[in-house]
């Protein structure tokens, strides 16, 4: 087995250089077409996703009778008389970025390349029963922290996303932004929402939206068995929204750097179990 901290240095530099793009030859782009269109156009993702909010709403109803219930492995001791709170990360789990997800494949370009121009237009969607969820949850007295790693510079044009998609947001404090380019892990921020509230739900879609990076930052034969570690949690604290399109979980079946889309390629086919 691989030691955390190769790995987390291998992530680390595969993170800050994967950025493939070509306008002449998008068939790298191309490789994310279907799990794109899963999210655009198919029931079961929408389903899915209505599905994870209503049992999400039910266990906010019950969370709020229990003064014992923390959902937070950051919250240690003396929370019970503290007022409830629900952390929910902001792409693809509150808003669908899958239109931006679309023009990589079209224009060939990955992110970074549109990402700023695509949130600047405060125009995405609401993820499939966020908005009933979300609204629930304020009209129940439970606050509400969009935790998210969009850098402090998008915090106007997220908040006007929110607000003309009708979501709640009464101040700028429930607005948790990423502060520096390197500061991806969520920890500290859920330790800053930990001290003053009772934690009863996170919400996400990658798995840093729950636990550290320093765990969850690992060769992905590591990383699929924390799904079993914190079987406890999954539908009853945390829920996970599917994100087939990016995220972690890709760049951790890279043991090797891909220094070329065609490496990355064959990285991708020798992971695959025929
Ligand atoms: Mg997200």
């Amino acid at each position: 087995m691989k030691s955390l901290s190769h790995i987390f240095l291998i992530i680390i530099t595969v993170s800050s250089s994967y950025s493939f793009s070509s306008e002449e030859d998008k068939s790298f782009q191309e490789q994310s077409m279907l799990s794109v269109l899963y999210v655009q156009t198919s029931t079961e993702f929408a389903a899915n996703n209505i599905q994870t909010f209503t049992n999400a709403t039910k266990v906010l109803e019950m969370a709020l009778q229990d003064s014992s219930w923390t959902a937070a492995l950051e919250q240690k001791d003396n929370f019970k008389d503290k007022p409830p709170a629900i952390i929910i990360d902001v792409d693809e789990t509150v808003l669908d970025n899958s239109p931006f997800q679309s023009r990589t494949i079209l224009t060939g370009l990955s992110y970074p390349n549109g990402w700023s121009d695509w949130v600047n237009e405060s125009n995405a969607d609401a993820v499939e029963g966020v908005y009933d969820f979300l609204n629930f949850a304020e009209d129940n007295g439970v606050e509400i922290f969009y935790l998210t790693n969009r850098l402090e510079s998008f915090r106007d044009a997220t908040k006007k996303n929110l607000i003309n998609l009708g979501l709640p947001f009464k101040n700028d404090d429930m607005l948790l932004m990423r502060k520096e380019e390197n500061s991806r892990d969520k920890t500290e921020r859920r330790k800053l929402i930990a001290d003053k509230n009772r934690i009863i739900l996170i919400i996400g879609d990658q798995l840093t939206d729950f636990i550290s990076t320093k765990e969850a930052y690992v060769f992905h034969t590591d990383r699929k068995k924390l799904a079993a570690k914190y079987s406890d949690m999954w539908g009853t604290k945390w829920f996970m929204i599917t994100n087939p399109t990016y995220g972690r979980w890709e760049l951790s079946i890279y043991e090797d750097m891909p220094s070329s889309e065609e490496m990355a390629t064959e990285i991708r086919k020798n992971t695959l179990k025929p």
